[in-house]
């Protein structure tokens, strides 16, 4: 099926408002409203201001506690969010969550090092996760998190929101389908020109540079759109700013994979210079690219496909992206099933990550054990 710009804006619509619809049963007094599940975010940090607008617009999730170091912040947002003032939390007494029946997931908005700390506390607590990407700093954390919510039967769900944006499905349809023809090649990239003082330039708090917070769109847009993993990559690392930003992180990474297809993918991420996230698909019947990719809003799919333009806007605005993770993690933990993108593949993409610094000739990051997940037939093919 192949449908216009605006006959695809339609069917977005459409299906929004399917998705959104609670279907009650005609000339029947309206039944009390379902119970929703209730988070408690953790980190009132920038992308928890995304999510809570995103999770309250969805049709069945609700923020019912907070969990921060700043409690004048959190009254604040309380407020905002009618949250009661008991419902808040610090990271000392968060253990205390288990006690709060109103709180039946988190949603993990931490730096990336404290990720694996407040999983595995929430879970023995009895909660489910929702948890930022990158997964963890580590491969052992990782695979802890995910032993932990196992142990407590509890799900872990790794927040991948692009997995969730209309036009990446789109183009996963596209290239599953074979309207692409046979994919030969795909070159991504996303990066940023990073200020001083944030804590991404901390290694123990985010494990590394650019590729653990943005580099990993490309690596895991890599593997959604080939649904391949990859056979073999090779990596390069660099630093040209020698200023006071990176004595700790590296600045570039750039890198090759091969997939057991034979699809080759191109990958770069930077601290050091604005980078539209994009990515470009190349098929022998037409290429694809959405760019930008990995904004909230805006997100463009253009390319040609046997000699037709192809040319689509997402219809999602932000927070669509966080409603529509949040609507499908709540509906998950409601009816017991194994959410979109679990544990497991955050933890894939953390293997991936061990293997590009292990190439770049980076010690791989405090706390990650070796691993070896590149195998395969030889680099040339
Ligand atoms: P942020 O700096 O805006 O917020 C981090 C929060 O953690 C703050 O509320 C801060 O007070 C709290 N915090 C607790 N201990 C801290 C410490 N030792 N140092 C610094 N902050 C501390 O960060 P952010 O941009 O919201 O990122 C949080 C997580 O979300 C990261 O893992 C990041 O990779 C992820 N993220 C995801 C997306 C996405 O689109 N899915 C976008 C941005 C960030």
């Amino acid at each position: 099926m192949t449908l216009n710009r605006r006959e695809f804006a339609q069917l977005g619509a459409l299906s929004l408002a399917a998705g959104f619809m609670r279907a009650l049963p005609a000339q029947t007094p309206p039944a009390a409203a379902p119970r929703k599940t209730g988070y408690a975010v953790i980190g009132l940090g920038r992308i928890a201001a995304h999510f809570m607008p995103g999770a309250v617009n969805s049709t069945n999730s609700a923020i019912t506690g907070l969990v921060s170091g700043h409690r004048d912040k959190a009254e604040k947002i309380a407020a905002q969010y009618g949250v009661p003032l008991a419902s808040i939390y610090s990271y000392d007494n968060f253990d205390e969550i288990a006690h709060n029946p109103a709180i039946d997931a988190v949603y993990v908005a931490l730096p990336n090092s404290m990720h694996a700390e407040f999983t595995i506390r929430a879970a023995k607590a009895g909660k489910h996760v929702l948890c930022e990407k990158p997964m963890a700093t580590t491969v052992a954390d990782s695979e802890a998190m995910i032993a932990a919510c196992k142990a407590a039967n509890v799900k872990l769900m790794i927040a991948y929101r692009c997995h969730f944006e209309p036009v990446h499905l789109r183009s996963i349809q596209l290239i599953h389908s074979g309207q692409l023809g046979q994919v030969q090649a795909i070159s991504s990239c996303f990066g940023y020109n990073i200020a001083p003082g944030e804590w991404r330039l901390n290694k123990k708090l985010a494990g590394g540079g650019p590729l653990y917070d943005v580099g990993i769109y490309s690596l895991n847009a890599c593997r959604y759109l080939t649904g391949e993993e990859p056979a073999a990559l090779e990596a390069y690392a660099s630093t040209i700013d020698h200023d006071s930003r990176f004595s700790e992180v590296e600045e570039n990474t750039a890198w090759t994979m091969r997939f057991p297809s034979g699809i080759v993918a191109s990958c770069a991420t930077t601290y050091g210079a604005n980078m539209s996230g994009y990515f470009k698909v190349y098929g022998s019947k037409g290429w694809l690219a959405i760019d930008p990719a990995f904004n909230y809003e805006g997100v463009h799919l253009h390319g040609e496909l046997s000699g037709q333009a192809l040319d689509e806007l997402s219809p999602s605005h932000d927070p669509y992206q966080f409603q529509a993770e949040a609507e499908h993690f709540s509906h998950c933990v409601e009816n017991n099933l194994e959410p979109q993108c679990p544990g497991e593949e955050g933890l894939r993409d953390m293997k991936y990550i061990a293997e590009i610094y292990r190439s770049a000739g980076i010690p791989v990051p405090w706390r990650m054990e070796p691993v070896s997940v590149v195998s395969g037939p030889p680099r040339t093919s």
